[in-house]
């Protein structure tokens, strides 16, 4: 029934979401099992994600398997493998994970690994720290079995020495959503991705949460640049008690203001996943109206029960959602129309 009425509501597959954003509900319905996961491509993680939820099994098992899906995926140039390098033309990924418990772990900058996700998890289940950096990341994943893995490919090099010609190092609106409205193709023609991150949420049929973000970061970044993505509190923050929400965009700015942590705590004083999401947004709009007309920052957010809600700066963000009712992307609310 539920999949019937949102296709009635839609429009070549994509949802009208106009009348149900004015009641900051979204399309949420309170489901659970459910996935959900950043841009376009997070239809591709949630599904591998789904595998794990559909047959009972743990949100921290779903979250790894999904986020490996953009990381191995060699078209994906801002994620894992095939990720764009920094300005010295060397792959660093950050990622991050975390339970329901308050149980997390993080990578930094690590590289040759192609799946920092699970180094991630390895952090926090195998020691008794959070975040692991450079090469001491790299050290702890080689000494776990993890092979050591050039990451660099030609498609990446090339766009990595094309820059070097100018090396013009600005952020750009949306690209991401240019590049993967058709995933299979990889990058649209002429187009450069600076920045992008998958980042994925998940409550299993036992209601735990978890979650987990992962990125290559800001392509062609100063090297040892780390963004948000495997910042506990500001790329991503699970508490069992309210909800989890992660973030996309510019990183700088969303650690600023500790983003998803606030994300989550605004779920904890009443609001709903979107309205908690729109609060952030507002903030850091209103902190400097010059500089956020210029970049665009996205959160998602997921509450205990299985409502979900997302919001952005920019037009051009996205969503993808998997449940026993819903597989789908919806195109995310923006502060500017
Ligand atoms: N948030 C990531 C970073 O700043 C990049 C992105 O999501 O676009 O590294």
């Amino acid at each position: 029934m539920f999949r019937r009425s949102f296709l009635r509501n839609s429009v070549m597959g994509l949802p009208l979401i106009g009348s149900e954003l004015g009641k900051g509900t979204f399309l949420s319905k309170g489901q659970k099992p459910i996935v959900i996961s950043t841009w376009d491509f997070g239809k591709a993680a949630n599904a591998e994600a789904w595998k794990i939820l559909s047959a009972k099994g743990r949100a921290l098992d779903a979250i790894e398997a999904g986020a490996k899906v953009p990381e191995a995926d060699e078209s994906n140039k801002t994620v894992g493998y095939g990720g764009y390098p920094d300005r010295d033309g060397r792959v660093t990924l950050d990622a991050c994970i975390m339970d329901e418990k308050g149980n997390c772990g993080s990578v930094m900058c690590i590289e040759h690994i192609k799946h920092p996700i699970s180094v991630a998890r390895l952090v926090m289940e195998k020691t008794p720290h959070v975040i692991l950096v450079g090469d001491g990341a790299l050290q702890f994943a080689l000494e776990n079995g993890f092979k050591k893995e050039n990451l660099l490919t030609p498609d990446s090099e090339k766009a990595w020495k094309d820059w070097l010609k100018k090396a013009n190092y600005e952020p750009v609106i949306n690209i991401e959503n240019k590049t993967y409205n058709s995933p299979k193709d990889g990058q649209m023609p002429g187009s450069i991705d600076n920045h992008d991150t998958i980042g994925i949420l998940a409550l299993d049929s036992n209601g735990n949460l978890s979650g987990g973000c992962t990125t290559s970061g800001m392509a062609f970044k100063m090297h040892g640049r780390v963004g948000d993505s495997p910042v506990i509190g500001a790329g991503l923050f699970v508490d069992g008690e309210i909800g989890a929400a992660t973030s996309t965009g510019v990183g700088e700015e969303v650690i600023r203001c500790v983003g998803s942590h606030l994300v989550v705590e605004y779920m904890r004083q009443g609001n709903s996943p979107y309205d908690a999401c729109k609060k952030v947004v507002e903030r850091i709009a209103k902190r400097d109206i010059e500089k956020a007309k210029k970049i665009q920052i996205g959160f998602l957010a997921l509450d205990n029960k299985g409502n979900y809600g997302a919001y952005a700066l920019q037009k051009g963000f996205s969503f993808a959602v998997r449940s026993e009712h819903e597989e789908i992307v919806i195109p995310g609310d923006s502060y500017f129309k």
